[in-house]
C-alpha cells in the first residue's frame, strides 16, 4: 500500500514546527522515527494532509543527568537510550528494558517522544515512565505545560497532547536509595510486542519495610494500567511471600482489564499478568535489598 497524498515539511527549528502545527491543526501529524506513523499511513489508517518532520531539529535528542533524575529529549532514539551510561546510572529500569523493544533496525529510528505520543498500551516506554512517575513537557505556540505520565496516557493511542502541541522532553525521576525495579514480560517471539507485562519499583526503609511501591502493567488494558490499590497494599509491609501474593491477587483480579485478540485470550493474559507480577515484585525486592 501507498499513503494518501500529503504535504511534507521539514522544519529545522522548534518554532517553525510549532507554527506549522498551529496553522494545520488536526490535519497535521508530527513525524519522528516513523516506525508507527508510516506503516499506519501506508495502510491508510492514518491520512494526515500535512506531515511535520521534526528529525532536522537536532537539539531535541539528548539524555542529560540533572538533580533528581534524567532529562530525555523527544528525538532520542531507542538505541541511544539503550547505550547511554547516563541512562544506565540514573534510570536503569529504562536502560535495561530498551533491548526488549523490537529489533536494532527499529531502535535506531524509533524515538522516546514518538513511542510516548503513539501511546500503544503494549509498548514499554509508556508503562516504564508511568512506573517511574515521569513527566513530559508539551509545547505549543500557546505556551508550555508539564503533564505527569499518569495524566498523559488517556486511552488506546490517545494522550493529553493537543493537535498543536509537541512533546519536547521528559523528566524521569531517579529512584531513592534502597530501591529496586523489575520489568517482566512475555512475548511469543523475541522482540514481538508483549502479550502481557508488568513493571515494579519498590523502596524499602532502613529496617527493610516497604516504604513506596508502584506496579504498572502493559498489554492488559487500553493504557499503562497503574495498580494503585495493590501498590498501596505493599506499603508499610514486610514483603513476605504472603504479602506479595496478596498484592498480586488484588492487582490482577481487580486492577487490569485484559482483552481478547488474535494473539491471546483475556484469561490467558490475566494468567500471565499474575505470574509476571509476582516475579516483578520479587525481583524488585531483591534489588532493593542489594542482592542483585
Ligand atoms: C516491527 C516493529 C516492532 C515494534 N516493537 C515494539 C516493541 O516491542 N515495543 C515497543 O515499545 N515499541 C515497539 N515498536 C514501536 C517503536 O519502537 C516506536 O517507538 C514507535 O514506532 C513510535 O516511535 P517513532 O519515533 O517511530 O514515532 P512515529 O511513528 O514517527 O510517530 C508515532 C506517533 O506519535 C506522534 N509523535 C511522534 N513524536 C512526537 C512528538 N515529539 N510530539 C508529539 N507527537 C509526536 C506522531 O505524530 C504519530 O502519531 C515497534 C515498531 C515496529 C515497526
Amino acid at each position: 500500500m501507498k499513503p494518501a497524498p500529503f504535504a511534507y515539511y521539514a522544519p529545522t527549528t522548534l518554532d517553525e514546527a510549532l507554527s506549522l502545527l498551529s496553522e494545520h491543526g488536526y490535519d497535521a501529524k508530527v513525524l519522528a522515527g516513523g516506525q508507527s506513523l508510516v506503516p499506519m499511513m501506508n495502510f491508510r489508517i492514518a491520512q494526515p494532509a500535512v506531515l511535520v518532520d521534526i528529525n532536522n531539529i537536532s537539539d531535541l535528542a539528548y539524555i542529560n543527568a540533572e538533580e533528581g533524575g534524567v532529562r530525555v529529549g523527544a528525538l532520542t532514539r531507542h538505541h541511544q537510550s539503550e547505550t547511554s551510561p547516563v541512562m544506565a546510572r540514573h534510570a536503569p529500569l529504562i536502560y535495561s528494558t530498551m533491548p526488549k523493544i523490537a529489533y536494532p533496525q527499529v531502535r535506531t529510528r524509533g524515538t522516546f517522544g514518538g513511542s510516548l505520543s503513539h501511546a500503544d498500551p503494549s509498548a514499554e516506554l509508556p508503562t516504564l515512565t508511568t512506573t517511574l512517575d515521569a513527566k513530559f513537557r508539551l509545547v505549543s505556540q500557546r505556551g508550555e505545560r508539564w503533564v505527569s505520565a499518569s495524566e498523559f496516557f488517556i486511552g488506546l493511542y490517545t494522550t493529553a497532547l493537543e493537535p498543536d502541541e509537541i512533546l519536547v522532553e521528559g523528566f524521569v525521576p531517579e529512584l531513592p536509595p534502597r530501591s529496586g525495579w523489575s520489568l517482566q514480560e512475555v512475548n511469543r517471539r523475541k522482540h514481538d510486542f508483549a502479550l502481557a507485562g508488568v513493571a515494579a519499583v519498590l523502596t524499602l526503609d532502613e529496617s527493610g519495610i516497604c516504604q513506596d511501591a508502584r506496579l504498572v502493567f502493559l498489554s492488559v488494558g487500553d493504557r499503562p494500567m497503574y495498580a494503585e490499590r495493590a501498590s498501596n497494599l505493599l506499603k508499610g509491609q514486610t514483603l513476605t511471600p504472603e504479602a506479595i501474593r496478596a498484592a498480586t491477587e488484588l492487582a490482577t483480579t481487580e486492577e487490569i482489564d485484559p482483552g481478547d485478540d488474535i494473539h491471546a485470550t483475556a484469561d490467558f493474559r490475566r494468567h500471565l499478568a499474575k505470574t509476571l507480577c509476582q516475579r516483578a515484585i520479587e525481583q524488585a525486592h531483591q534489588r532493593a535489598q542489594g542482592k542483585q
